[in-house]
């Protein structure tokens, strides 16, 4: 039987994700025989036009080119598979869609005028995405459990809860409660609660949880003390394009 042929794919991004492909290359290689890696520009030279059965897309979509080039992308890939926080949401650079463009891109490129930028969204904004896999970077497990579920043509278990249960499972102290503003109650599990268990809170590089109840959410963040101006910065980090974060950034932004 043909081994599935599996394309990796850049758009606006920091490398990140495809980091964790080759930072699991040991278990990789354990299931490297049942797939052919065809098309890697970052991990390899000789890469091979599609049609592949899977692609995996890493980085944000940020302008007219990048727009033509995710639907040739999706009518090249059986599967597509929106890799971390900038396939998923637009990532950290999405939280530009608040700046006026014009203003903003003379502070960074010298010959701005010659840009085509447009605003910056998850690559589900111009195409039909199979699956979403969330983080910044994209947890290396649950990438393993993908790739797997793919090959046996299973679904991998995304966990739709928030990261404060994987957080209490760790038996953490919860930073909250010490009057930190952590969006861990908002956030989507599958990190294994990463940041908090490390002293640092949750930032929701994930986007919403399922059953986020993000209203309750800023209004506890308000009772904190926590000014509008911050509440918005809060949200208009990696995942500022879903819905729910979106609609805070712009009451409070
Ligand atoms: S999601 Fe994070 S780690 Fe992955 S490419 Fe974007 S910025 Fe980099
Ligand atoms: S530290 Fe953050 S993630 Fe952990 S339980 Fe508290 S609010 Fe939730």
């Amino acid at each position: 039987m043909a081994k599935p042929k599996v394309a990796i794919f850049k758009f606006a991004s920091c490398g990140g994700c495809q980091l964790q492909l080759l930072n699991i290359e040991d278990k990789l290689l354990d299931i490297i025989g049942a797939i052919d890696i065809v098309y890697f520009p970052m991990g390899k030279s000789e890469n091979l036009e599609g049609p592949y059965d899977v692609g995996l897309v890493e980085g944000a979509i940020t302008c007219a080119e990048e727009i033509e080039r995710i639907k040739k992308v999706r009518a090249s890939c059986r599967i597509l598979v929106a890799l971390g926080a900038c396939a998923c949401y637009g990532g950290i650079q999405s939280s530009r869609n608040w700046m006026p463009q014009r203003e903003l891109e003379p502070k960074v490129y010298e010959h701005w005028e010659a840009l085509s930028s447009t605003k910056c969204f998850g690559i589900d904004e111009y195409v039909p995405v199979d699956l979403h896999l969330h983080g910044c970077p994209v947890d290396r497990e649950e990438l393993l459990e993908v790739i797997k579920g793919l090959l046996m043509g299973t679904r991998a278990y995304l966990r739709p809860h928030s990261v404060c249960m994987e957080c209490k499972l760790r038996e953490n102290e919860c930073l909250f409660l010490k009057g930190i503003p952590c969006m861990g109650p908002v956030a989507r599990a599958g990190c294994g609660a990463v940041c908090p268990s490390n002293g640092a809170p949750c930032s929701a590089c994930r986007g919403p949880a399922n059953d986020a109840n993000v209203e309750s959410f800023v209004e506890s963040l308000k009772e904190m003390g926590i000014p509008d101006e911050q509440i918005a910065r809060m949200f208009r980090r990696d995942a500022s394009t879903a819905k729910p974060f979106a609609k805070v950034v712009s009451m409070y932004g």
